[in-house]
């Protein structure tokens, strides 16, 4: 995938204050907030603070201390939200990946029965 980054996406902005999001946790390397339009009770996105596109290039690129405090934020998140009796984590790379915003980001959702990974 390419990884040049567009400091100009919603995220970059939101994560310089520049468009309020309805934040959920924040610590030194990563942001999670509500999603604008929920797919489901509960749909919060974790983005990195770092400039990264895709989760391969956070994967390959992010330092240590930035991915284990992204991934420990994901599972205080998971803990805190009332996510019922199961949850997904999705995230979309590239045009074939459905990626609409090009900052890494996971989707964590629950709440309610999700149905198939994938409709066809
Ligand atoms: P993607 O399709 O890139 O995986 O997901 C992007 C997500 O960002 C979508 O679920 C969309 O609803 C959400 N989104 C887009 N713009 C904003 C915004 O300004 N604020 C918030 N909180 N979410 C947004």
């Amino acid at each position: 995938m390419p990884h040049a980054y567009d400091p100009q996406n919603i995220f970059a902005r939101i994560l310089r204050g520049e468009i309020p999001n309805k934040t959920v946790m924040e610590t030194p390397h990563t942001l999670a907030f509500h999603d604008i339009a929920p797919q489901a009770p509960v749909h919060v996105l974790v983005i990195p603070k770092g400039a990264y596109v895709t989760f391969d290039h956070f994967a390959a690129e992010a330092g240590e201390d930035e991915l284990a405090d992204f991934h420990r934020t994901c599972a205080k998140i998971t803990a805190m939200m009332d996510l019922g009796a199961g949850y997904r984590v999705i995230s979309n790379a590239g045009d074939d990946g459905g990626q609409e915003v090009p900052h890494y980001h996971l989707h964590i959702l629950g709440g309610r029965p999700l149905g198939p990974m994938l409709v066809r």
